[in-house]
């Protein structure tokens, strides 16, 4: 079943994913913003290694909230406070819950999203990390409600992830500062939702 640790591992391996890809979301982010994603990402969770090493949790949702706390303060931005909010909510939609089943995690996905919308009011079509989410959630969902267990619903949801994320090249940039371009952002990959894709392919590598 579902502990800490499997969400231990989940954070851990998205700071190393973030580390790897620093430069390339750097580059997709010097296209159509201020050259900093890589940066950002990779820094915000070092911070949340840093807290991993130091600290031991009795609950996901303590671990969780505490690592969305840690990306509100360190990474800044448009993104710090989003996925701070994304792993916030997440968090807190798992207080209390046992066991951890895929119905849990579905919730808990669509409440960290909620969360993003709340803070950034993006729009389908806006060319942002919504644009990965949101098809990502309609495959997991999909996929629970077939039957498939955590691991292939994960794996449904971060192939609809890196689709949407490679739908965002053709879009015009509605929020944050990619959206100061206008028509000249098409034909770019949008940083965010490529970011939001290393996320969800993480979970698929290591939730269990
Ligand atoms: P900044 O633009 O402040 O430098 P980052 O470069 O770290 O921040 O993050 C940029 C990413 O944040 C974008 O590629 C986009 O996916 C995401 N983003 C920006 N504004 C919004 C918003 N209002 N809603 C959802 N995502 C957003
Ligand atoms: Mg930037
Ligand atoms: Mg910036």
């Amino acid at each position: 079943s579902m502990g800490v640790e499997s969400f231990v591992g989940w954070l851990r391996d998205v700071a190393g994913a973030m580390h790897e890809n620093a430069g390339y979301l750097t580059e997709l982010d010097s296209a159509i913003g201020d050259a900093d994603h890589g940066a950002n990402m990779d820094r915000g969770f070092q911070a949340v290694v840093a807290v991993l090493d130091e600290s031991s949790f009795g609950s996901a949702d303590e671990l969780l909230k505490k690592a969305g706390m840690t990306l509100v303060s360190k990474v800044g931005g448009a993104s710090g406070p989003l996925y701070g909010t994304f792993f916030l909510r997440f968090g807190t939609a798992l207080a209390g819950v046992d066991p951890i089943t895929p119905e849990a995690i579905g919730t808990a996905l669509h409440a960290g999203v909620e969360g993003v919308l709340a803070r950034g009011k993006a729009e389908l079509g806006d060319k942002t990390m919504y644009d990965a989410w949101a098809p990502a959630l309609d495959a997991y969902d999909a996929a629970v409600a077939g039957g498939a267990d955590l691991g292939a619903a994960l794996t449904a949801a971060a192939e609809a992830a890196a689709k949407g994320r490679d739908g965002t090249v053709p879009m015009v940039a509605r929020k944050g500062r990619a959206s100061y371009l206008g028509e000249r952002s098409v034909g770019h990959q949008d940083p965010g939702a490529t970011s939001s894709t290393l996320i969800v392919e993480s979970a698929a590598r290591t939730l269990r």
